[in-house]
């Protein structure tokens, strides 16, 4: 498709000067004058009173009006620091680090001192802190520990418009807390005008306007559906660049993969043009923006460009709102996003590629309109946009597993989850199903209480299976192995693959495999790896992301924390690996699999196709035991299974006996698919018979 772009080159002296006089503020003007520069600061007194007089306030202003920077600071000038700490949760772990580190400066101390963050796994926080950002989960999780939050005078719950589960829970929970003390302050901050909903939630509570300081967009769309949105984005980003004056370029892809096509594809280009050097182009700084993106990276958006250099931000949708970054005067938009969502197929949550909502389009425009006049080319049609995308997102908690919710409202002590005060409550089905895969993992028991198993399941910041292969590590006695493999699982992949070096790397992650298990085979690495006292060099020689080893080490260091807290002590099965495997398999036979035909698996459950992935150790070994079970699906262009591991069958029967049997697996699968619709029929009659016994006592 292409893109239209006639009477740009008039727009674009327009926007020479402008971008000249923004460079020149930044360049120029203290850290203080830039605070007074935002939006918000106009407003602050105001702003303050309103808090002063109001329990519960929703906050409205545009992105980058410093709502996120700005009222931590405003109510710790205040003096509400004085009698608890301000937190303020985001739903992206990439926003609660980079704006804590922007405070801070703010503030002239160090990041961990006065201000801080926490996010899982990581915690950035001190005695001295008053500012705290954090992940949404991260206060979620303090509720558990201090129902009322007694640490804090204030919560500014950020982002609210984008609806994340755990903000979602949050607005429930602290709708109580605002109840029980007087003395707590609740700041709801919105990006969009829906804020009457908030409002409406907490009881018509005031809603205060930032005044907006926006210019105009205007809106190029494509005339023809577009077939390739990263090869599109590319070619538009090189257009804007060789023919369009100053002015920062910020693409909109939907993950990781993508943007590094992008980001290599905008290298490649630009060597072009500099080898031919007929018309030496102006330098570009192309940077990728992602979740996964090591921070020291990440920072780098924010940095001001060399004297003409132009830079080029390819981002995920986190730029739609979570972060600011000046300069922005071209945005382009493929018009997609990764969402999470409940596969019933899969029978689990998956990222997957769906159109952005219309609301989220204009978010992404918006961005090109914050210095000056900005233009956004939309890889879609018009007619798309206005046919074929949602008005709003839905919400993460209409369209997600809701296991790690439901373990911990339960230990919140809410019976009953489908009265739980939720602003769109979950689709009954949604709940049920989740408190039937937490029964089946024996978190539940059959009345859908809170097992002990589920109480010690709980502790743990880890998704339900993972917390339960923890626990059976205990019980099998190779707990410090189970803890090494948990801890792996929970970083990104610690093998490097540079696409210039593929078949090295693969070289080198073979030597590792143990074939038998993927999960076996991180455990190796690992041990390796201390074996070569933890060093950075032995990672580089062996193609390992050493940042993600230590990551796993951390992680593994909490984790042993609260296992001593918890009193579990830390057991070891030396050599005798195979028990760790009936471990594995007693949190994950709900993903069991057996052999169909060559590297392919077919779901025990549900019949459902799963495929070994190359670079999964059985698949490079070239084994294929009749049994296995699998960590996750991954859908790209088949269903493949990440990390899986061969398993006995009689451990299947004896870990899930609700699913498997030893008699049953001669009888009929037709038999045997029967029994799991009762079993599962007769769970959620047990869970509705409940719901109307809770009813009815509530309503006398
Ligand atoms: P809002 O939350 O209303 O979207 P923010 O408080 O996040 O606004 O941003 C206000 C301003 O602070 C932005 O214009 C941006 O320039 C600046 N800012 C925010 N985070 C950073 C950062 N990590 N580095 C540099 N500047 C930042
Ligand atoms: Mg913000």
């Amino acid at each position: 498709g292409e893109v239209d772009f006639k009477g740009n080159v008039k727009f674009a002296e327009h926007l020479k000067e402008k971008g000249e006089a923004v460079s020149e503020f930044a360049k120029t003007k203290s850290i203080a004058e830039q605070r007074q520069y935002l939006p918000i600061f106009s407003v602050r007194d105001e702003l303050l009173q309103v808090v002063r007089e109001n329990q519960v306030v929703v906050v409205v202003g545009e992105t980058g009006s410093g709502k996120t920077t700005q009222l931590t600071q405003y109510l710790h000038e205040d003096g509400l620091s004085t009698y608890g700490m301000i937190g303020c949760t985001q739903p992206r772990r990439v926003a609660a680090m980079s704006v804590a580190k922007r405070v801070s400066e703010e503030m002239y101390c160090e990041l961990g001192d006065k201000v801080g963050y926490a996010i899982r796994f990581e915690d950035v926080t001190g005695p001295n802190t008053i500012i705290k950002y954090m992940t949404d989960g991260v206060l979620l999780r303090e509720t558990l520990r201090e129902a009322d939050l007694d640490q804090y005078s204030a919560v500014i719950m950020d982002e609210a418009h984008e609806r994340s589960l755990n903000t979602d829970v949050l607005f429930g929970i602290l709708k109580q807390v605002v109840a029980r003390r007087r003395d707590f302050k609740l700041i709801v901050t919105s990006a969009t005008l829906n804020a009457q909903k908030f409002s409406d939630f907490f009881g018509s509570v005031p809603i205060f306007h930032i005044p907006g300081r926006t210019f105009p967009v205007q809106i190029m769309y494509s005339k023809t559906p577009c077939e390739d949105y990263v090869d599109a984005a590319v070619k538009q980003a090189m257009v804007i660049h060789m023919t369009c004056g100053p002015g920062d370029i910020l693409i909109f892809l939907t993950g990781q993969d993508e943007i590094e096509t992008a980001c290599y594809a905008l290298t490649e280009r630009m060597q072009q043009l500099e080898a031919s050097s007929k018309n030496a182009a102006a330098p570009l700084a192309i940077l990728p923006i992602y979740s996964q993106l090591p921070s020291d990276l990440q920072a780098k958006i924010f940095q001001k460009a060399e004297e003409g250099v132009r830079k080029c931000v390819v981002a995920t949708n986190i730029a739609e709102t979570s972060l600011t970054v000046d300069g922005i005067f071209y945005v382009i938009d493929s018009g997609y996003g990764k969402f999470k969502v409940y596969n019933p197929r899969m029978g689990m949550d998956s990222l997957q590629v769906f159109p952005c909502s219309q609301a989220a389009a204009n978010q992404r425009s918006g961005r090109a309109g914050r210095t000056g006049p900005g233009t956004c080319y939309r890889l879609y049609t018009e007619t798309a946009y206005l046919n074929e995308l949602l008005p709003n997102p839905v919400p993460e908690i209409q369209r997600t597993n809701l296991g790690n919710v439901v373990l911990l409202l339960k230990s919140l002590n809410v019976e009953n989850l489908l009265d739980f005060d939720f602003m769109d409550p979950p689709p009954q089905d949604n709940i049920l199903n989740s408190m039937y895969q937490l029964w089946v993992l024996g978190a539940l028991d059959n009345v859908g209480n809170l097992s002990a198993c589920g109480r010690k399941m709980v502790e743990f910041p880890l998704d339900p299976p993972l917390a339960k292969m923890l626990l059976m590590g205990d019980e099998l006695q190779c707990l410090n192995e189970v803890l090494t493999i948990v801890s792996m699982l929970s970083v990104p992949s610690v093998f490097f693959r540079p696409k210039d070096r593929a078949e090295e790397s693969d070289a080198a992650r073979e030597k590792f495999f143990v074939p038998e298990s993927d999960h076996l085979t991180l455990l190796n690495v690992y041990k390796q790896w201390k074996a070569n006292q933890y060093r950075g060099d032995w990672c580089n020689d062996h193609f390992l992301q050493v940042k993600g080893l230590r990551k796993a080490r951390e992680v593994r260091s909490q984790l042993l924390d609260i296992l001593k807290a918890q009193k579990i002590p830390l057991s070891s099965c030396g050599s005798d690996w195979d028990i760790i495997r009936k471990a594995i398999c007693s949190a994950y036979f709900h993903n069991a699999a057996r052999l169909k035909g060559v590297g392919d698996y077919v779901n025990c459950r549900t019949g459902m196709p799963c495929h070994l992935h190359a670079s999964s150790a059985l698949y490079g070994l070239g084994y294929t035991p009749e049994y296995i079970v699998y960590h996750e699906l991954v859908l790209t262009t088949k269903e493949y299974m990440q990390c899986v591991t061969a398993v006995e069958p009689q451990w299947l029967a004896e870990m899930g006996p609700m699913f498997f049997s030893i008699k049953d697996s001669n009888t009929s699968r037709l038999e045997q698919r029967r029994k799991q619709n009762e079993e599962k029929t007769a769970m959620e009659q047990e869970m509705e018979e409940l719901r109307k016994k809770q009813l009815k006592a509530l309503s006398q």
